[in-house]
Order: structure tokens, then sequence, then C-alpha cells
């Protein structure tokens, strides 16, 4: 038999290989402007014809090539930005691997004009499916000026896969913004279809932004800046309140180079942790500087991906950074209940501000006080508020010292009680008390879960064990793979105040539960805690203290329908805006809401 292994034409090698850098007119678009902004362009306009099916034009202002490069560049591995192996790891280009324009060239006619700022004239090149077609002496600008026309013409299967216009102008679309955002300080216009769609003039980052993303976003970033000897993260992160339904606006990138990066991607959404409303996805626009060395970008042919040599310590200043910029900016509610007589402006946005020193307030007594010309609120639930914060309780408690001091008799004849916040359960599901700007409305359900969440989030953390209730031993026979993920919660739920033993592989024995769980069917609490424990499980990335704390207060918080007493809403709000996070669901969920009095008015208007 005859040799049959044959080099193919470089034609086809060319042809082959385009195949895994240019996948759509998208690919063509980003390897061109990556080459302007390597080529240190200050302007680069980009036109586009049918979604870059019929013409992709970028036009530079940059260094432009020689006779000599003008034809090498088109040659693979031809590249002006490594000369040697070591040259790999010290990276600042965007290109390097020296494969883009001779995969273009080898699918679409290409045309190429250049002219280096020395030389009187430039080049014109003209190449067909990595033919070149003819060669020429031109005159035009300095800078350079590709055409790519007709993309995929001799490759009728990759064209007939492009999608529809919207599609690939979309990706085209994409691929500027990833660009264009990350070099603020280059002028850069997009035409499509002879219509200006772009028209971005140098600026700051945060003008890019806002340039490409419109001017809602003036006030909805937040500045970030982080930095240590070996790294820095810049940029902006948009407010919690602001994040979309949808993922989008998520930008990290690394020495100017956009990167996907799943990992560094949760460091962002872990920081938000809850402030994020639920199924809502947070937008960043974050720069990653860091000495080449510590990276390597080789591993992909579109290059979005970086492998970083020490992931976990990026991971950390990036979660930092942002935890920063977020405490900064207080999330906070500020409330201003209307108190009535009692003048109790508490502003609850203070009160419950993480991590502010609790400080209990002063007591003192006031012997001028006549508790019959000012009358004051009985309730035996607010003697148990001593440690919030506030000037204004001082009052409070003032009066609350005085009244213990009065007789039982004294008490009978006071005039008519009042709360000092006025509350009202609706439907037996929702809480409404007057404060300063109109009505707050709160969830009973949802403000509980939130109270209880961040309580055993607390005994989750400090290792400290939850207080026990004691029971009357009851045993609970489980399927095979709700005990094994009870078994393996076992230590956890000891710390929320259970008291569980295995009996053998399927059966429990449940001595003692946390505190307010009273009559209930252990067996269908314990089950409906693993039940959501597992829908968590797959549905969000919680750790397992996260989930088993968010499941068990879901399971035992009040739920609609259940009356309270005075003194029981009086401790949820009280408790509940001590919380961290008040204003939201442990599911991203709010919680409360205010009618204002224009609301008020405009409803009664209406009706
Ligand atoms: P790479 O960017 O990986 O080096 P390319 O195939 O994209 O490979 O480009 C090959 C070479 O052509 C580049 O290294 C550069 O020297 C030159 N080049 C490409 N585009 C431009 C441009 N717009 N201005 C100046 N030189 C360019
Ligand atoms: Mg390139």
């Amino acid at each position: 038999m005859s040799d049959i292994i044959k080099l193919l034409p470089d034609s086809v090698a060319n042809q082959i290989a385009a195949g895994e850098v240019i996948q759509r007119p998208a690919s063509v678009v980003k390897e061109l402007l990556e080459n302007a902004i390597d080529a240190g362009a200050s302007q680069i306009d980009l036109v586009i014809r049918d979604a870059g099916k019929s013409l992709i034009q970028l036009t530079d202002n940059g260094s432009g090539m020689s006779v000599t490069d003008a034809r090498m560049a088109f040659e693979r591995h031809a590249t002006s930005k490594i000369n040697k192996a070591d040259d790999l790891f010290a990276i600042r280009t965007m290109g390097f691997r020296g494969e883009a324009l001779a995969s273009i060239a080898a699918i679409a006619q290409v045309e190429l004009k250049t002219r280096t700022h020395d030389s009187e004239y430039g080049t014109l090149i003209r190449i067909e499916g990595s033919v070149v077609k003819s060669q020429e002496v031109n005159v035009c600008q300095p800078g350079t000026s590709f055409s790519v026309k007709n993309l995929f013409f001799n490759v009728p299967a990759r064209r007939n896969f492009l999608k529809s216009p919207t599609a690939e102008m979309r990706h085209i679309l994409e691929e500027f913004h990833r660009v264009s955002l990350i070099h603020p300080e280059i002028g850069f216009t997009l035409v499509h279809n002879d219509k200006e769609i772009f028209y971005l003039m140098s600026g700051s980052l945060k003008q890019r932004i806002v340039a490409l993303l419109g001017n809602v976003y003036n006030e909805r970033l937040l500045h970030v800046s982080q930095r240590t000897e070996t790294m820095s993260v810049e940029g902006f992160i948009v407010k919690a309140e602001f994040a979309r339904k949808t993922r989008g606006e998520q930008y990290f990138f690394v020495n100017k180079r956009f990167i996907k990066h799943p990992y560094l991607h949760h460091a962002v959404e872990n920081a938000y942790q809850e402030l994020l409303p639920r199924d809502s996805f947070p937008s960043y626009f974050l720069h990653i500087e860091i000495d080449p060395s510590n990276i390597d970008i080789n591993i992909h042919p579109t290059k979005t991906e970086v492998n970083f040599q020490d992931t976990r310590l990026v991971y950390a200043v990036i979660h930092a950074a942002i935890k920063k910029t977020l405490g900064q900016f207080s999330l906070s509610p500020r409330l201003d209940f209307d108190s009535g007589e009692a003048e109790l402006n508490v502003d609850f946005g203070e009160i419950s501000r993480a991590g502010r020193p609790v400080t209990r307030p002063e007591i003192t007594v006031n012997p001028e006080y006549n508790p019959f010309t000012n009358p004051i609120p009985v309730n035996q639930e607010w003697q148990k508020k001593q440690e919030i914060p506030t000037e204004n309780w001082r009052l409070f408690y003032e009066r609350q010292k005085t009244k213990e001091e009065q007789s039982e008799a004294e008490e009978k004849t006071r005039p008519e009680r009042h709360e000092v916040v006025r509350l009202l359960q609706i439907q037996n599901s929702f809480i409404i008390t007057p404060v300063k700007s109109g009505l707050l409305v709160i969830d009973q359900y949802l403000a509980h879960w939130r109270i209880l969440y961040e309580r055993y989030m607390k005994q989750l953390d400090t290792l400290r064990m939850g207080s026990q209730q004691e029971l009357f031993p009851q045993t609970i026979q489980l399927n095979a793979g709700d005990a094994e993920l009870l078994v393996n919660l076992l230590p956890d739920l000891m710390l929320l105040g259970f008291s569980i033993e295995t009996m053998g592989s399927r059966t429990f024995v449940v001595n003692g539960t946390p505190e307010g769980v009273t009559d209930r069917d252990i067996t269908a609490m314990i089950e409906h805690i693993l039940e959501m424990y597992k829908i968590n499980q797959t549905d969000l990335q919680l750790s397992s203290k996260q989930n088993l704390a968010r499941s068990l207060s879901a399971s035992l918080a009040v739920k609609h329908g259940q009356q309270l007493s005075d003194s029981e809403m009086n401790a949820l709000i009280d408790q509940l805006f001590a919380c961290e996070i008040p204003q939201l669901a442990p599911d991203g969920t709010k919680l409360f809401n205010t009618l204002t009095t224009e609301q008020i008015q405009q409803f009664i208007k209406q009706a």
C-alpha cells in the first residue's frame, strides 16, 4: 500500500484553525478591537452591516503596519507581541497567539489598509480565503483599517449556522461592551446599518458605564477600591436594590482583559449576601490588576478564561472590597415611628446597622413625673428593650421606671392606655403601624422568619448550644435518604437546640427542641425542615449552616392566620429592627413597606 498521509494545504489548515477562534461575527469584532487596542489606538470606529454577515469594518488611529508587517500579519503564528516562550508569562497585550488575522483571512474577504505614522504612504492588501489577491501602495490615514466582508463565504455550513441578525448583533454588542468598558480612555463609535449605536468619548470608567448603559446608572453605582501588595480591585458595583432579574452586567477584567470566572463571581454574590432581592443578580464592573506572572491566560483560544496562581487570595480581596463598599453605603431603612405623644423618634435604621456597638440606655428617674398628666404606655414587653441604643429611649425608661413605682391602685385609675407604637394586626397576617411618613405594613411571617433566621445563624456561628425544651421523647421514622441527611445535620441541629438520638439506621428519638417549638407534630416538622433543606440545596448555593438556619426558621416562624397579642407584635417589631437586615426575608423578599401619606391620599381620591 502506498503512503497515504499528506500535509494539509495551508488554506485548509487555516480554515480548521479558524473554527476555533472565529465562531461568529462577534468573534471577528473582538479580535479586531483587541488588535486596535494593542496598537495603541486612541480612537476606534466600528461599522457593521447585517449584524456582521456582510461587513465588519474597524478603523483605528494606532501604530499602523509597515509593508512587510502588513503581509506578515496574516500568517499563522505571526505576532509582534511575543518573541520567546518566557514572554508568555509577562503578557500585557490583548492578543499574543498570532492566530486571529490568519483565521479571519481564511474564511472571509478581507481588505487591510494600513500606514505607520512615519511613512508617507500606506499599504492595501486584499485577501480571500487565505489567498492574497492584491497588494498595493495606498494613500490613507496613519493607523489601520480592516474590512471583513462576507464572513464564512467559503464555509457554507458555518454561514448557515449563524443565528438571527438580532442574536448575532447581540453578541457583537456584548463584545463591544466588554472591550469599550475597560478602555474608557479610548473613544469608540459603533454604526450598524448606517445607524449610529454608540458614540463614546474618552472619559472615566463611571462615565463609560453610564454612556453604555444609560444615565440611570449615575445613581446606581457604588465605587469599589481595594489594594494589596500583590493586586488591586477597582471599579463599580450596583446597589442591591437595583439588582437585575437577569444575569447581565457582570464584568470582571483582569489586566484590562474581560474574563469569566464563576468562582470570583461567587465572591461578589456572597458579599451581597441577603441584600439581594430574590432571583436577582448583582451587577458589577470590576478590574483586577495583578502581575501577569501570577496568571495564566493561555488556557482558552478566545482568552476569556484566566487561571490565577492564588485564586483564594483574589477571592478574599474581592469579597472584602465589596463588603467594604456595601458597608459604607448603608442599606438599612430609616424609619421614624410616629409615636404620638410619647415622642419616641427611634431611628431604626441606625439601630439595625450591623456591627454598631450596643449600649444600655441611661435610666434616670424624674421625680417631677405625674402619670395622670401624661399617659404612658404599659406593656411588659417593652421592659425587655433595654438593649436598644438610642437616646430617645431614655425618656421612655424614665417613665417606665416611675410607673413601676406606682401602686397597683393607682394603676387601675390610670387614664386610657395606649401603646407607644400603635400596632394593629390585620387578617392575622400583617402588622400595620403609623410612622412619620405614613403607614408601615409588615408581613408577620416574613418578619418572624428573618428574626429566627438571624438568631439561628448566630447560634450556629458562635457554636453556643441553643436552649432546649424538654419533650416527652418522640420517635420518628425517616426514609433512607432523609435519615442520612438528618445524621449529617445532627451536630448543627444540636447547636440550634435540638436533642436527637439515633436508634438504628432510620429511627430517631427527639428529646428536645429549640425554644419556641411547642405542640407541634415533631415528625412533620423535621420532615418539613429536611424537605426545605433539600430544595434549597438544589436551587441555591447556600452553605449548610445557612441552609439549615433558613429551613428551620421558615418552619418555625409564625404563619399567616395566627393571631398575635399586642405584646407579641411589639416584641416582633422590636426584634425585627434589631436584625442586621430587617428589610428582607432570608430569601430576599421585601418584608415591609411604607404606604406614604401621599399614596394614602391618592388612594382615597381614587375610591
Ligand atoms: P496577535 O494579536 O495575537 O498578535 P493577530 O493575528 O491578531 O495576532 O495579529 C497579528 C499581528 O498583526 C499583530 O501581532 C500585530 O503586529 C499586527 N496587527 C494586527 N492588527 C493591527 C492593528 N490594528 N494595528 C497595528 N498592527 C496590527
Ligand atoms: Mg490579535
